[in-house]
């Protein structure tokens, strides 16, 4: 499923990608549509036929091999590239020594994240995220998973997607949270800067981000479907946010299932 943002103020635009072809999914809210997995899945990167997705849509080999797959890539501060052990050293380089930035974004409340610069706003769609502003800038995915721990002393990193699918999720004041982090975080900032250089730890002042997305009615108890218990799923279809598929019979989280061969109705 892609995502692209809104123009101004109007909802994200979701595609399912198939082949060729795009199916527009803001065009069929409030219609029937119905998802069956064929049983099939391919390796996103390696396209092999596999009986088990690893690591979102991968063989075991392309798993076990590729950079992208390594732990250190949800936990950005255990970057062992200068160790000399990095899987792929050439796409590290591409990936990770490239600007990220750490943001603060509200999915189901006050949370800090960290991406690559290019990965806005994609990012924050991808989370369902309402509000978000940049804060931080570093040159290297180390450096901002270095600032994301020193921010998870006063903030979550996770999102509450029960919460974030309900659509109960309250407005904050994002600079005034950045401004009371900052101070809060201030001898830590330090520390990092004289541990990344003062130049490598830059404060953006960016105004927030509003994000919104295309959902007729927020669901108010939240059932998953899952293509490995049940192969068809069907619905009215009530809304897309973050990488969920909103059905009135219930949601479903495309993104793991990527890889999966689905046929859409
Ligand atoms: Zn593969």
């Amino acid at each position: 499923m892609a995502i692209a943002p809104g123009q101004g103020d109007e909802p994200a635009r979701y595609h399912l990608r198939a082949g060729d072809h795009r199916i527009d999914l803001n065009a069929r809210l409030g219609q029937p549509l119905r998802l069956s997995y064929t049983g099939a899945i391919a390796c996103t990167h390696c396209g092999r036929p596999t009986n088990k997705s690893f690591g979102q849509g991968h063989c075991f080999p392309c798993f076990k091999r590729l950079a992208q797959c390594d732990t250190c890539i949800v936990k950005p501060e255990t970057c062992h590239y200068h160790a000399g052990t990095c899987r792929e050293p050439a796409w590290g380089e591409q990936h990770c020594f490239q600007p990220h930035v750490v943001y603060l974004a509200n999915s189901s409340g006050l949370k800090v994240g960290i991406t690559r610069k290019t990965q806005l706003p994609t990012r924050w769609l991808d989370q369902g995220a309402i509000q978000a502003l940049p804060i931080l800038e570093v040159d290297t995915r180390l450096q901002s998973g270095k600032v994301e721990m020193l921010f998870k002393e006063a903030v979550a990193d996770r999102t509450n997607w029960r919460a974030m699918l309900k659509g109960e999720v309250e407005p904050l004041d994002l600079i005034a949270e950045r401004d009371r982090l900052m101070a809060r975080l201030e001898s830590g900032l330090a520390g990092l800067r004289e541990y990344v250089g003062i130049d490598s730890l830059r404060e953006i002042d960016a105004s927030p981000t509003h994000l919104h997305y295309p959902v007729l009615e927020s669901p108010r108890k939240i059932v998953s479907h899952n293509f490995d218990k049940s192969r068809e799923v069907s619905g009215l279809l009530m809304g897309l946010k973050g990488q969920y598929v909103i059905l009135d019979t219930g949601v479903i989280n495309l993104r793991k299932f990527t890889g999966y061969e689905i046929e859409v109705a």
